[in-house]
């Protein structure tokens, strides 16, 4: 039990370890990828950019500057007309706001852009945001429409506003900055960083990861299906031990059983005033040799399970007349006592011979009708059917007895199980007497099962094909 508990703890803390370990691996790769993603489209905008400025002449605001250039004057002189802050400072917002309309809808740079990555089958689905860092409205005096706090920031202190060319932030996020603009005319200044964001980025990052991604799923898989496996093998060998333990106990209180009645007879024996009557000499003498023959039956069976182990069976078929086998059967079990079991036979054979070996298929419904009679707290009923089915022979056996819980029902034909009434030594046995139907079905080319409801009585059922 305790070795099963660890196995338990060591296999679920393995499989969390290794789960974390590849989820931290995988979490790295995922931001290495992204981040070779970044540098690898950002090369590839820069490239295109480059390419447009070259050939194309035009950065892709050529018309914005134009409409811009006659917007912007009107807009130093509409500001002028102002009468107070509050509706200079709504002014300030309309121009802002109209510089920012025109811009968007005026740009070629997204068209261009997407045309050449379209023109180069390389990756054309993307967002573009234009992010405006400054905007100066130029005549007699400059007005500042807009100024972010970090190009605010970016600009040297006590340097004059004409000219300054400073470096934009770079990328950010997910966006991949492609250029940043100066934007000027006789009545503006603008400064705007042009980035472009893939739409598909998540998808391809994840198209690149996941041979990694499907290795380590199934690594991790694999780890705990091999753990499941090594688990159940556990389960199964501490059953067996179990098992085993059980019948050593049984084995033991059977083997005693006679062991001591001989014993006991022969002390008996040595007493004057047995010896002095030939009646009681022969009557101890009666239950030694009976007991003996039991022990040796013990004995052999024993025996003959662990050659079985070894050898393959091996039958010595013959043809019979089945119904006048099953006949014979019954009548010696009911003269070799039955019980006072009541057993009734109803056949349906037609006559029909079948291959078998006669002694091995005796033992067979030998150890099932005493069954019948052994787990039985009432008169035992016995109810024996037997019928041509095509090609196989049906018998089956019915009684009144204490009946087979659900789950010992799956487990009655393994070697050495006994239900759990069994143990408690009511029911004197080893486990081996269905372990034994089992294997001569199974060795006839049938099979047996069994049907019960605890309390009502069991069927057991076999199948043997007729040749
Ligand atoms: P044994 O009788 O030596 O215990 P068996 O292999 O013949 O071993 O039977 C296995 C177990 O199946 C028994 O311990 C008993 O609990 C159950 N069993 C077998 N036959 C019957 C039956 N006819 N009615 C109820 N229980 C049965």
């Amino acid at each position: 039990m305790r070795k099963k508990n660890t196995v338990l703890i060591l296999g679920i803390a393995s499989i969390v370890i290794l789960i974390t370990v590849q989820a931290y691996l995988i979490l790295n790769i995922w931001k290495q990828k992204s981040d070779s993603f970044g540098i690898r489209y950002t090369t590839r905008s820069n490239e295109a950019y480059n390419y447009i400025r070259r050939n194309l002449e035009t950065d892709g605001f050529d018309t914005v500057r134009i409409l811009l250039n006659e917007y912007s004057e009107k807009a130093y002189n509409d500001l002028q007309t102002a009468g107070n802050a509050e509706e200079y400072d709504a002014k300030k917002k309309y121009v802002l706001d109209y510089f920012t309309k025109l811009v968007n809808t005026e740009q070629d740079l997204s068209s261009l852009l997407s045309s050449y990555f379209e023109g180069r089958k390389m990756e054309s689905k993307f967002n573009y945001k234009i992010v405006f860092n400054n905007l100066e409205l130029i005549g007699k005096d400059t007005i500042v429409v807009y100024r972010s706090e970090a190009f605010a920031s970016r600009r040297p202190p006590g340097t004059g506003d004409r000219g300054r060319r400073m470096a934009p932030t770079g990328n950010t996020g997910s966006e991949i900055l492609v250029n940043w603009f100066w934007l000027e005319g006789n009545y503006y200044r603008l400064n705007l960083d042009y980035f472009i964001d893939y739409s598909d980025k998540q998808q391809l990052i994840l198209k690149e990861t996941s041979a990694s991604l499907g290795l380590s799923t199934f690594s991790i898989l694999l780890v705990g299906l091999m753990f499941m496996v090594t688990f159940k093998n556990l389960r199964e060998e501490q059953r067996l031990s179990n098992l085993k333990t059980d019948f050593i106990n049984n084995m033991t209180h059977e083997l005693k059983t006679p062991l001591s009645t001989i014993t006991v007879a022969g002390k008996t024996l040595e007493m004057p005033f047995i010896r002095q009557s030939d009646e009681k000499i022969l009557e101890t003498a009666k239950l030694i040799g009976k007991q003996s023959v039991h022990l040796n039956q013990l004995i052999n069976m024993i025996l003959e399970i662990s050659m079985w182990e070894r050898t393959q069976f091996q039958l010595d078929k013959k043809s019979v007349d089945i119904e006048e086998f099953m006949n014979d059967v019954v009548d010696s079990f009911k003269s070799g006592g039955g019980n006072g079991a009541t057993i009734s036979q109803k056949y349906n054979f037609n006559g029909a011979k079948i291959d078998l070996d006669v002694v091995y298929f005796t033992t067979l419904l030998n150890n099932l009708l005493s069954n019948a009679v052994k787990y039985s707290d009432k008169v035992p009923v016995i109810e024996i059917e037997g019928a041509l089915q095509e090609d196989n022979i049906f018998i089956s056996i019915s009684d009144n007895g204490i009946g087979i819980n659900k789950l010992d029902q799956k487990h009655v034909f393994d070697k050495f199980y006994r239900a759990t009434t069994g143990n408690i030594h009511k029911f004197k046995g080893l486990g081996l007497g269905l372990y034994y139907v089992r294997k001569i079905a199974e060795a006839h080319g049938g099979n047996v099962a069994v049907s019960s409801r605890p309390g009502k009585g069991s069927t057991f059922s076999i199948t043997i094909p007729k040749c």
